[in-house]
């Protein structure tokens, strides 16, 4: 018998494969975690590359020309993806969003979105399909996004200046680029376009009051990120985290906002609207206000690892069983025993002690996970 070659980058985070319960549980659409937490959203990886190399994300000396990214042979097929869908969504998932690495970077990601955009929810209504991208293809790919099926799209830009953009992606992407890609995709219908900016304090949080400027009175809805203690590489500090209070307060300095409802449970972003009545904003407060509670999404990573949790240290190979010829029922009854025991809630912990902290050498990158 040949020995398998495991690929080193595989081995990069702990991983085990699920155990198959003795008794099959169909699914009902209905789990719930030890804090009787649904699963709703769903977040695939599907690629771990990217051409950005963003300083709080993928720090150009920690991923430069020696990095090992995964070999092609370990990413899920679409066919895979697909599988693993389905399985997701006959178990209460509504919402799937497409990540990265730069998903956009993914070859044929059109056909993985036709595949996905046919699926029904568990009531029968169609699936939110969406996807969150740095937009330096947008504007080349928005047609045939919504031609297969694309929904809507979330792009991250960090400031509208080239400087101060430039030293956030550190390739040198030009803010245009990423404008452009913008109006493209609203002209051929991949709204509503939030754009997320995350701040790092000391960088871009000059630009927190231009950002909401240039997108107050427009249609994209501009949404304001704590920057977060992801990954073990971006040397994270607690100091260059601007608290979205703090990102409220100056907008409303010149700009006045008032507190809008959330739109459902679960909801990342807190809404605010600008009183004058031209639009909203929303700010994602990951670290100062943790909203573990409501937490109903899942990860799927690059190549088949199921993450409960954005901080967790370790996944469940979802990939090992359908390469072993595991059936549906058996995956199925797999995820709803994985949920089941589900306790994450890492940022509430955080806020708690910040000595829980201290795994953050282990703690898995965004990029692989995604966002
Ligand atoms: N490449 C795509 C993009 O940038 O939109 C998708 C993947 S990226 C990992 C997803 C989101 O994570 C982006 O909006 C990015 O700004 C955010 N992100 C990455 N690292 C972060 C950090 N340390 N804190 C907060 N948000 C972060
Ligand atoms: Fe790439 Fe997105 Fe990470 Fe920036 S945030 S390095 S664009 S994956
Ligand atoms: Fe969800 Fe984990 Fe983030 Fe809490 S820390 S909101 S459990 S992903």
């Amino acid at each position: 018998m040949t020995e398998r070659i495991i690929p080193v980058a595989d081995l990069r985070y702990l991983h085990a494969v699920p155990h198959i319960p003795d008794i099959l549980t169909p699914a009902t659409g209905l789990l719930s975690d030890t804090l009787s937490r649904p699963l709703r959203d769903l977040r695939i990886s599907v690629t771990d590359r990217c051409n950005f190399r963003c300083v709080y994300c993928m720090p150009k000396e920690v991923f430069d020309t020696s990095y090992q990214f995964l070999p092609h042979s370990s990413l899920l097929s679409f066919e895979e993806i697909t599988r693993i869908a389905k399985i997701f969504i006959a178990h209460g998932v509504e919402k799937i969003r497409l990540t990265g690495g730069e998903p956009l970077l993914r070859k044929n990601i059109e056909k993985l979105i036709e595949m996905l955009a046919v699926l029904t929810t568990v009531d029968g209504k169609p699936l939110d399909l969406t996807m969150t991208t740095n937009a330096s293809l947008l504007g080349k790919k928005a047609q045939s996004l919504k031609d297969a099926g694309l929904k809507r799209v979330t792009v991250s830009l960090d400031s509208l200046d080239d400087a101060t953009f430039k030293r956030m992606n550190d390739v040198d992407f030009p803010v245009t680029d990423v404008l452009d890609g913008i109006a493209v995709a609203s002209q051929v219908g991949l709204g509503p376009i939030k754009v997320n900016m995350v701040v790092k304090g000391g960088m871009n949080d000059q630009e927190i009051v231009p950002m909401a400027r240039h997108f107050k009175g427009s249609d994209v809805i501009l949404r304001f990120i704590e920057y977060m203690d992801v990954g073990a590489s971006n040397g994270w500090k607690m100091d260059e985290v601007i608290p979205s209070a703090e990102v409220v307060r100056r907008i409303s300095e010149s700009m006045p906002l008032e507190v809008v409802d959330a739109n459902y449970t679960g909801e990342t972003a807190e809404r605010w609207r600008y009183a004058d009545g031209s639009g909203e904003i929303g700010v994602i407060s990951s670290v100062t206000q943790a909203f573990c509670s409501d937490c109903n999404r899942a990860r799927l990573s690059t190549e088949g690892k199921l993450f409960t949790c954005l901080f967790a240290t370790g996944g469940h190979d979802l990939r090992a069983l359908l390469r072993n010829g595991h059936s549906d029922a058996e995956i199925t009854s797999a995820v709803s025993h994985l949920w089941a025991k589900r306790d994450d809630r890492y940022s509430e912990l955080r806020t708690i002690n910040t000595e829980g902290l201290s795994r953050s050498d282990r703690k898995v990158e965004m990029s692989y996970i995604g966002g």
